[in-house]
């Protein structure tokens, strides 16, 4: 290959991590290449909640969750559901999902997650001020609310394992709350943690366009291309375009979120990514005066201002990439939001359903395919792509370049599974 081309990285996926990853790619001095299927902020990426989650170190399989599924999973609109069309299809991921229930494994992923997340924060300021992206960033802090005293007590541990991993906050209450969030219906006014810390993005699909428009402007190319196939050569890889085209790249970064399973899959790795979708509505400016992030732990979703309007949304379906959206889900968790937040006007809000690339450990994939170290994989962040994309930018950018990761990366290596 010629030094040129030895140089060149293309980067399948323009979400927020392929885009993260490629700007963290040009730094090394590489020519890089985005292909996407769709465009830039596409998927995930375009309509998420916007948090900059770095306080989210606990594992998604908790022993509580698998206590707690039960009593979700009876109420089909509740905050976790499975498509009965995919019910059997799930079976093998619900296996994983509990096996990394179990305390052991459990402490294993919250110590990488804990050990990922101060570094995560700290290559997206980097990211951020850099690419002079700071205008898209916001600190407004984050309210988690509980309905009763029974389940603000029963979080207590959850919270103890963050202030020993340094995560600041406060527990508040009555006028304290009131003072940070104003008409709150009065069950939500007992008792609520605070992360004064907290961050957001003002819009996360104008962010990724950010992104996008950054990496351009200092060189990259972003083509429309879906990628059927990868394959491993002796040096460097070979993709597979529609109409039997071809292109050969030094290197390949696979970034491309919920359908990374069918890639990864050609080149040998079975890797049990699944899609946990989640929907929301986003209303218009003057909907409720939403001052902050807030989270409704007890029903799984949370509230957020988003482009100057209020965006309400979460929760888990476990339904594939194939089966239509069910819209009831945003009803249901907006007629919910409009309880808690009384005046909140509903009218005329646009509904979404994004593909959450999911892993049943809560832990992103992110390191070399088993065919090659000219190949590596960098998806699977679930609840967490946004907060964790920059983060990913520079564990890949270290990987290719050779050099020690400042963490230990066992924990999110592709043949974890194996
Ligand atoms: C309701 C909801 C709320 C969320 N809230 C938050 C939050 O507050 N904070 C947070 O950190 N995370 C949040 N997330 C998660 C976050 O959105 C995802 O983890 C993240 O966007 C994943 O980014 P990605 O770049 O890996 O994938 P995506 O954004 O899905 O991008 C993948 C891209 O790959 C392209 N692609 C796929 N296949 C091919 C192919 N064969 N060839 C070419 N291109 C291909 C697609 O077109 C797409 O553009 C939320 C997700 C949902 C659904």
């Amino acid at each position: 290959m010629q030094d040129q081309e030895a140089n060149e990285a293309v980067v399948i996926g323009a979400g927020v991590v392929g885009l993260s990853v490629a700007i963290a790619l040009q730094s090394e001095g590489r020519t890089v290449t985005v292909l996407d299927k769709a465009g830039v902020a596409q998927g995930a990426s375009a309509g998420n909640a916007g948090m900059l989650a770095f306080s989210e170190i606990m594992p998604h399989a908790s022993p509580g969750i698998m206590r707690q599924a039960p009593r979700w999973l009876a109420d089909p609109l509740g905050p976790l559901s499975i498509r009965p069309a995919y019910a059997v299809k799930i079976l093998p991921f619900l296996a994983r999902f509990s096996a990394a229930s179990r305390p052991a494994i459990y402490r294993r992923i919250l110590a990488a997650q804990a050990s990922f997340m101060p570094m995560a924060e700290e290559a997206f300021d980097r990211l951020v001020s850099s690419a002079a992206l700071a205008r898209h960033v916001q600190t407004t802090g984050t309210l988690s609310l509980y309905d009763t005293q029974a389940s603000f007590a029963a979080s207590a541990a959850e919270w103890e394992i963050r202030r020993q991993a340094g995560i600041s906050f406060q527990e508040i209450a009555g006028a304290e709350i009131d003072a940070l969030q104003p008409g709150l219906a009065p069950q939500l006014r007992g008792l609520a943690r605070y992360v004064p810390g907290g961050r957001q993005v003002v819009d996360p699909r104008l962010y990724t366009q950010a992104l996008a428009a950054h990496f351009e402007a200092r060189g990259g190319k972003l083509e429309r291309a879906e990628v059927l196939k990868v394959e491993a050569m002796e040096r460097g890889a070979r993709l597979i375009l529609p109409g039997g085209r071809q292109r050969k790249a030094a290197t390949v970064v696979l970034c491309a979120g919920a359908w990374s399973k069918t890639l990864a899959a050609w080149l040998g790795d079975r890797i049990p990514l699944e899609t946990e979708r989640g929907y929301n509505t986003t209303l218009a400016p003057g909907a409720f005066d939403l001052r902050r992030q807030i989270y409704f732990p007890d029903h799984g979703f949370v509230a957020t201002p988003v482009g100057g309007g209020v965006r309400i949304g979460g929760a888990v379906e476990l339904g594939g990439l194939a089966l239509p959206p069910n819209y009831r889900r945003a009803d249901a968790m907006l007629a919910k939001a409009a309880r808690f937040l009384p005046g909140l006007n509903t009218n005329g809000g646009t509904q979404w359903m994004g593909f959450r690339p999911s892993m049943p450990d809560t832990l992103a994939v992110i390191g070399p395919a088993s065919a090659s170290r000219d190949i590596v994989y960098a998806f699977g962040h679930g609840h967490l792509g946004l907060t964790q994309s920059a983060g990913t930018g520079r564990l890949i950018a270290d990987l290719l370049a050779g050099r020690q990761a400042p963490i230990d990366m066992a924990p999110f290596a592709p043949a974890r599974f194996r």
